[in-house]
């Protein structure tokens, strides 16, 4: 497999030995060995600091998208009322998700370019009265982070029973409270700030929540239900993954180890850092705000003189991958990604500096 120096792709992202190390072991069935347990239950313990829950965390086999859906399947049932906060690939994505499995959908729409508008969104839950609101904390592909605070605050003023929010490019780069602010079902993956090998989808999942899933009843491979007493019980609804659970222990254990407060600002920093040196370069950042910028990633508009298939290859001549872009902005945006081991000024500068040198 071709290997490039300098990896700024906006996940997976780059995993550091020691994760690597952690996860390569060969022994046994997870399901039948006391220490599996015991590490299940530290790596849950390490996933409630990092995004700030007492909930107890499922930890499932499958990409973040498991998560995506088990947590709307285990919740919802035909005709129930979602409203769909939206601003992005994934946010419209999650309601046409919820569309599939009958739910009434309403979305509160809003551009790829923009932050959504909490006061929009707390008059819309007044007007639609919905079972859950959903909502992406960091949309990747356009690198907009939206405030899961404030819309939490009306979700829990109005006595909206669950609030719905996808993390995955955030947890562990971004503030997030997940109990603060009111989150029911707080989604992870393992690939993006956390920098733990691909393959794990994890849903803190709060009181009110389980209650939805008894009533609710799924049952299927991504269903949250048998995760309420697995670790108890000693009875997971598959054998787990332990080296995929191993390598995302190490993975925690190296942001815990630098500081949560402390990696955090690393990724405001180098993000403030990137935009900086892009707006240099004469680019074009693609949110129209700034302050809508996300700390994790950062999406900046293809110029006119160049394609994303030709700066692309250039890049990768340089030994530097970026990202491109998804859906409607395929082409268009392209986007750095400064999340987990990748938020390190250092790295980030060699690529703007072959960016540099390429656009020149
Ligand atoms: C990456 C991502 C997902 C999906 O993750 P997979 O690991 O590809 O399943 C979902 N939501 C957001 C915001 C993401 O960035």
């Amino acid at each position: 497999m071709k290997r490039y120096p300098v990896p700024l792709v906006p996940g997976p992202t780059a995993v550091p030995p020691a994760v690597l190390e952690a996860g390569h072991y060969d022994f046994g069935s997870a399901d039948l060995e006391e220490e599996f347990f015991d590490q299940y239950a530290r790596v849950e313990e390490k996933l409630r600091a990092i995004i700030q829950t007492r909930n107890r965390i499922a930890i499932m086999s499958g990409e973040a998208m498991v998560a995506l859906w088990g947590a709307l399947k285990s919740t919802l049932s035909p005709g129930d009322r979602v409203l769909s906060v939206a601003t992005g690939v994934f946010g419209y994505g999650i309601a046409e998700m919820a569309r599939t499995i009958t739910a009434e959908v309403t979305v509160v729409g809003f551009g790829h370019d923009e932050a959504a508008d909490a006061e929009q969104v707390w008059a819309a839950i007044e007007t639609f009265r919905p079972k859950m609101v959903t909502m992406v904390h960091v949309e990747t592909p356009s690198g907009v982070v939206n405030p899961v605070a404030k819309v939490g605050e009306a979700v829990r003023a109005l006595g909206v029973p669950l609030f719905y929010v996808d993390a995955v490019a955030a947890a562990g780069g971004a503030e997030l409270a997940t109990d603060a602010w009111g989150i029911d079902l707080c989604l992870v993956g393992s690939q993006k700030c956390l920098s733990a090998p691909p393959g794990l989808g994890m849903v803190a999942v709060s009181d009110r929540a389980w209650e939805e899933i008894d009533k609710t009843g799924y049952q299927g491979y991504d269903a949250l239900a048998p995760f309420r007493e697995a670790l108890d019980r000693r009875w997971f609804p598959y054998t787990p993954c332990w080296q995929a659970i191993a390598g995302l222990e190490a993975a925690c254990d190296r942001i815990l180890s630098l500081g949560l407060a402390s990696v955090i600002q690393d990724h405001a920093e180098v993000a403030a850092h990137t935009r900086h040196r892009l707006r240099q370069m004469g680019l074009c950042l693609f949110p129209r705000h700034e302050a809508d910028c996300a700390p994790t990633v950062t999406a900046v508009r293809v110029p006119d003189a160049v394609s994303w298939d030709d700066l692309d290859r250039r890049l990768r001549a340089e030994g530097v991958v970026m990202g491109g872009s998804i859906g409607p902005l395929a082409g268009g945006v392209f986007r750095i990604g400064h999340m987990g081991t990748q938020a390190d000024l250092a790295l980030v500068d060699t690529g703007l500096d072959a960016l540099a040198r390429i656009l020149a």
